[in-house]
């Protein structure tokens, strides 16, 4: 992790959860208002994708999102 942390703790925490979980982080280039962006277990184009924004207006809220995603995939291990 180390240079791939969240500056908002509870979505570095959220983004903990969903590594925990088998997601991978991408971090998004400069032109993108997204963050980066977590990738469920599945590698195929059918996979999650949750796009992690820098600074939501809501922070809580943005990771609760994020952790509900993470428990609703129901893609296996592959
Ligand atoms: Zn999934």
């Amino acid at each position: 992790m180390g240079v791939n942390k969240h500056p908002n703790k509870h979505i570095e925490a959220a983004i903990e959860y969903a590594e925990s979980k088998g997601w991978r982080l991408t971090k998004t280039g400069k032109s993108s208002h997204a963050w980066g962006r977590l990738l469920c277990r599945c590698k195929s184009r059918q996979g999650c994708q949750i796009s992690i924004w820098s600074t939501p207006g809501n922070s809580e809220n943005h990771a609760k999102q994020i952790r509900r995603a993470v428990d609703k995939c129901e893609h296996e291990d592959l």
